[in-house]
Formats: C-alpha cells, sequence, structure tokens
C-alpha cells in the first residue's frame, strides 16, 4: 500500500530521550539474563510479581509518589501512593491468608475497575495464589463455565454483579467464599448469605505482610483469550513474565519516571494486567485508572486534564475517535501526549494518517497476545514508522515466518507468524488442555495462529488470521488489507471482510460495512465505496459484494469477530459468543 514511511523523529522534537535508541546493537548482544540486575528479586532468589511492582517502589524513593490515580464513573477520584498499594494489598493478602487461600489456588476478580481490583489481584499475586480476571460486563454463563474450568476457590466481586451471577453460583461447586467490595458504599444491601465483607475484613486485616516466595517458574496470572476464533482458552503465565512486561514497557511503551499513563485497557484481557499493572508499575510509573467506559469527549478530557503523556489503546477505539469527527479532538489540548502505543487488531494506515493530523505524532501499533503476555513485534519511537505494519520483534525475540510444513520463509511472502519458544512471558500452559498447548509448538516454533510476512528491512505486517484468511481463485487474502482500503473511504468507520464460498473461485470476498455519524447506506454510496476500493486493490481481492450494517459484531475487547459475520451469513450455528459485546 502506499503509504509513506513516518521517519525517526529528530532528537530535538522529543520531550524525553527514548529508553531504546541501539536497536540494532542490543537485539545482536541482548539475553534476557541481561536484565535481571534491573529487577528487585525477593531474598533467596525469590520473584514474585507483587514485589517487584509494588513493595520495591514502596521501600524506596518512590514510597510517596502516586502509582495510582483513579476516575470513578460518577466523577469520583483517589489516588494511592506506591506506600498505600503496598499496605492496602498486604492487607488483602492477609485476608486470603485468614480464609486458607495458599500457593496455587485460582482466585478470580469479577470487579469492575475499581482501585480494589488492583488492590486485590496484588493482594492474590502476594500469597502465590493464580489471579483471574474477569471483565465486568460477563453475564452469567461465561462466569460459570470460567469458574468451573479454573477451579477457583474464591471469588471477589461487587454487590451489583454478584445479584447479575446469582443463578449459577450454585453451580460452581469449587467456590468457597466470595467476597464483596461495596465501592464507596454505593450499595444499600451489599451481602447476601455467607458472603464476605471486603470493608470488613480488611479492616481487621495487618498491613504487615511476607510476600510468599515465589519462585520466577510459579504461576501468577491466568487470563481466557478474547474468544474471536472460537471459545476462549485459559492461558496461565508465570512469575517470570514481569521481566519482558518491565522490558517492554520500557522499551516500547517508553516509560520514564515523569510520566502520566493511561491504558485504557480492561484487565479482564491481558492488556489490562500485563500493560494496564505489571508494566508501568514494574517502571514505578504513575498510571491513570478509568472506571467508565469509551467516550470520545471524556477520553480526550481525560487526557487533557491529567495530562496523559504516554497513552496505550486499541485500534478499535482509535476508529471510534476518528468516526466522531476531527472537529471534536480540535476542543481539547492534547499536547501531553508524548507516546501513542496501540494494540489488538491490526492497526489501518488510514488510523496512523488520522493520529498524524490529530495528535501529529504516529500512532505505534505493536503486536502480541494473550499466550505471549507481553508485548513481541513492535513500533518503537526511536525507529521510522511504516504505516500499516506492527513494526519489529523486541529485542530477545526471534520472529519467523512459515510455510504449511513449518519451514522458514523468505522476506516477502505470506505464511504462518511463528516465535522461537522459551520468551520470559510465555504461556506455561493453557488450563488443563495440555494437548492443546503442544499443538501450538512445532518444529521448534511457537505457532501464533496469525499469518504475516516480513519485508526485507525486518519490519513485520499482518495478514489475518489464519482462520479468516480467504482462499479466492488462488490467492490467498487478508480480510486486513481490503478493510484497510474500505475504511481509507471518508463514509466508511468500520469493515469486517470474509470469504463466501463460490462454485469456481472457491470463496469470495465479502465485506460488511459501518458507516460514520451521518452517512445514509444508500445504492449510491455502495456503488461508489465499491469503485473506490477497485481502484486501490487488485481485482481478485475487491469484495465481490458489500453489505452496510449497523454495527460490527465485535468481542469485549474490540475485536472484529469475522467467524460471526461468516456464521450469520451462511445461516451456520454461531459457535461460543460468550465474550460478543453487547449494545
Ligand atoms: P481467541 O484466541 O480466543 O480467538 P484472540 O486471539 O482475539 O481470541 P487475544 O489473545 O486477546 O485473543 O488476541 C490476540 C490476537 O489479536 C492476535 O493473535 C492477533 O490476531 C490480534 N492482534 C493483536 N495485536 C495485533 C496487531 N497489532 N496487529 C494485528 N493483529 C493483532
Ligand atoms: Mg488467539
Amino acid at each position: 500500500m502506499d503509504f509513506a514511511e513516518i521517519p525517526k523523529p529528530k532528537p530535538a522534537q522529543m520531550a524525553v530521550r527514548p529508553n531504546l535508541v541501539g536497536y540494532e546493537r542490543l537485539r545482536r548482544s541482548f539475553q534476557w539474563e541481561d536484565l535481571y540486575k534491573e529487577l528487585d528479586w525477593l531474598p533467596g532468589g525469590s520473584l514474585n510479581m507483587a514485589h517487584e511492582c509494588i513493595d520495591r517502589h514502596a521501600n524506596g524513593q518512590r514510597r510517596d509518589q502516586a502509582a495510582l490515580l483513579w476516575e470513578g464513573r460518577n466523577g469520583e477520584q483517589e489516588q494511592y501512593t506506591f506506600d498505600q498499594l503496598k499496605e492496602e494489598s498486604n492487607r488483602f493478602a492477609n485476608v486470603l491468608k485468614g480464609l486458607g487461600i495458599k500457593k496455587g489456588d485460582r482466585v478470580f476478580l469479577f470487579l469492575e475497575r475499581i482501585p480494589e481490583l488492583y488492590i486485590a489481584l496484588f493482594g492474590v499475586l502476594k500469597v502465590g495464589a493464580i489471579a483471574g480476571p474477569l471483565f465486568s460486563a460477563f453475564g452469567p454463563d461465561p462466569v460459570r463455565d470460567r469458574l468451573n474450568n479454573s477451579g477457583t476457590v474464591l471469588l471477589v466481586t461487587s454487590p451489583d454483579l454478584r445479584r447479575r451471577i446469582a443463578q449459577v453460583l450454585p453451580q460452581t461447586p469449587a467456590l468457597k467464599h466470595i467476597i464483596v467490595v461495596n465501592k464507596s458504599g454505593r450499595d444499600s444491601q451489599p451481602l447476601v448469605g455467607g458472603d464476605l465483607s471486603y470493608e470488613g475484613l480488611m479492616r481487621q486485616a495487618s498491613p504487615q505482610f511476607e510476600i510468599e516466595r515465589t519462585t520466577m517458574y510459579d504461576y501468577s496470572v491466568m487470563h481466557y483469550t478474547s474468544g474471536t476464533t472460537g471459545a476462549p482458552k485459559g492461558a496461565v503465565h508465570r512469575h517470570q513474565a514481569i521481566v519482558q512486561q518491565y522490558a517492554t514497557g520500557k522499551w516500547v511503551l517508553d516509560l520514564h519516571p515523569t510520566d502520566l499513563y493511561w491504558c485504557t485497557a480492561d484487565p479482564g484481557w491481558v492488556t489490562g494486567t500485563s500493560y494496564g499493572m505489571f508494566a508501568p508499575w514494574s517502571n514505578g510509573v504513575t498510571q491513570l485508572i478509568y472506571e467508565g467506559g469509551f467516550s470520545p469527549s471524556r477520553w480526550y478530557e481525560l487526557i487533557q486534564r491529567y495530562k496523559v503523556t504516554v497513552w496505550y489503546s486499541a485500534p478499535t477505539a482509535i476508529r471510534m475517535l476518528m468516526k466522531a469527527g476531527k472537529e471534536l479532538p480540535g476542543r481539547y489540548d492534547l499536547s501531553s501526549l508524548r507516546h501513542i502505543n496501540s494494540v489488538g487488531e491490526p492497526l489501518n494506515p488510514e488510523a496512523v494518517v488520522w493520529g498524524m493530523k490529530v495528535f501529529k505524532q504516529a500512532i505505534h501499533d505493536n503486536w502480541w497476545q494473550t499466550e505471549t503476555g507481553a508485548i513481541l513485534i513492535a513500533n518503537y519511537p526511536w525507529m521510522p514508522v511504516r504505516p500499516g505494519s506492527m513494526g519489529r520483534p523486541i529485542p530477545g525475540i526471534q520472529a519467523g515466518i512459515l510455510d504449511d510444513d513449518y519451514n522458514e520463509l523468505p522476506p516477502g511472502k505470506d505464511g504462518h507468524l511463528a516465535i522461537r519458544p522459551g520468551w520470559p512471558s510465555m504461556f506455561h500452559a493453557y488450563w488443563q488442555a495440555p494437548e492443546r498447548y503442544n499443538s501450538r509448538f512445532l518444529k521448534g516454533w511457537y505457532i501464533t495462529g496469525d499469518r504475516a510476512r516480513v519485508d526485507a528491512d525486518g519490519y513485520f505486517w499482518f495478514v489475518g488470521r489464519t482462520d479468516d484468511v480467504i482462499n479466492t481463485a488462488g490467492h490467498l487474502v487478508g480480510p486486513f488489507e481490503v478493510e484497510s482500503a474500505l475504511i481509507e473511504h471518508p463514509a466508511v468507520a468500520e469493515a469486517g471482510v470474509i470469504g463466501i464460498p463460490d462454485p469456481i473461485a472457491m470463496e469470495v470476498v465479502k465485506a460488511f460495512v459501518a458507516l460514520k455519524d451521518g452517512y445514509q447506506p444508500t445504492e449510491e454510496l455502495r456503488r461508489d465505496i465499491s469503485r473506490f476500493v477497485r481502484q486501490k486493490l487488485a481485482a481478485a481481492v475487491a469484495p465481490r459484494e458489500i453489505e452496510f450494517i449497523a454495527t460490527m459484531p465485535k468481542t469485549r475487547s474490540g475485536k472484529i469477530m469475522r467467524r460471526l459475520l461468516k456464521a450469520r451469513e451462511l445461516g451456520l450455528p454461531e459457535g461460543d459468543t460468550s465474550t460478543l459485546e453487547e449494545d
């Protein structure tokens, strides 16, 4: 595609000197062990993420620095220093210990984005148990299924969420305790039956706690995947992941002690823990946590008021900001922003171009998965950005493009995106599914399930998920290319592209299109969009059919569910829809 490379910024244009400048040099010599000296560790060589993120700062110079600035959904504000987070998470660790929770137990958190979610999660890590955050918009069945699959013994939730799932709680035999957080006394009748009050337990708990001496290989967090391609899988991570979360916070997010960082992801998804807790706090950085949902004006206002400097968001949010128009951001002072990052889906080049206009800087795309635990491929502040590319592997990571026999392909060819196993934040299991886990490792590679290509300079370009790739007249077409061309049209807000069966071509490309505010789905517009993309794409790749839809089916983490577009188009069963976002 014909998007010009964005040159690397000049040193004078940068507010701070980037942490990673000599990429090539570092890549050549780097070993993960080199970073061990930058972590604090526990006596006897133990490693615990809670110590690296909270206690080491509370015990040192950052003791009274704000770790968390919270803005509630009703405009409430709270602030916690590293020292306060240490004491509060110690209290919660004592609560858990008092209830008999021990190393390896699964403790799940089903809460809104309130400070107590963060406190509880670090308390869980401090006792050496496994923390499992659940997205607060889940209905009863997805919660039950995850609690049962993981064998959760203790659930931390809030009164309204507990009421929502009340009907399925009798079907969770392993669950022994429910702790209910009644944030700011929001609920007048918070407790039911044998439930325990978070506030009551915390009042009685000591703020002193000796962190469990976990090893780097002990389990820390488990996350269910987004369910974009099928039923979600429970990926389990280890304390060792902090090595890479810390490193990527430094190299990719370019976190500096003076930053005010905002990650918009919910901790129900891996971005919300790896980059909404572990990366910023292991780097000792202050972060904003906003409980409310997406709203263009509110988001811009938060950036202005908190003077956010580093921002980590997702393509779906950026497309929604684009949809809200160019005038809106002009009403806010967004000049504090110095580095913007995106993950979760391919970032359409058009979004990068828009970012250059609105934020006067490139949005930096990066690639990773629940399974990888941390960023593996990224654009860095100190490197030219090629719009549409997800960038280059971080130091310590070897990525390859493989053919269908899992042999490496040369640059320029599409194939399976694969990673040489053994990076620190690599998942260690799919919970109770060892065969499924093993099936992801072939011929010495971890097979990501995505297709990509690499150019001669080592930049990786996403093609599509293996399941979503369309086979039309002998060409393999990635939906991303077609969707990106569609959203260059001024009327198109979002596009989802699938293959539908065809007797001659095997499959033909069909596009579903959601329009920007103010556009009507007319026949004339459809023809115009069709003409527009035909100029941009090869004939075989351009969509044969374009259908307007009001909203794109997406996962709750904001990913377009092409398998659902396809099932609906072909009248097939919809499969697992536990993570489908409902309006
Ligand atoms: P499931 O595995 O349950 O189908 P999922 O793969 O969407 O769900 P996640 O682990 O949350 O679950 O998402 C990781 C996937 O998101 C990647 O494998 C890739 O397909 C997509 N993705 C993430 N970042 C990018 C990116 N920068 N560019 C392109 N795709 C991305
Ligand atoms: Mg996946």
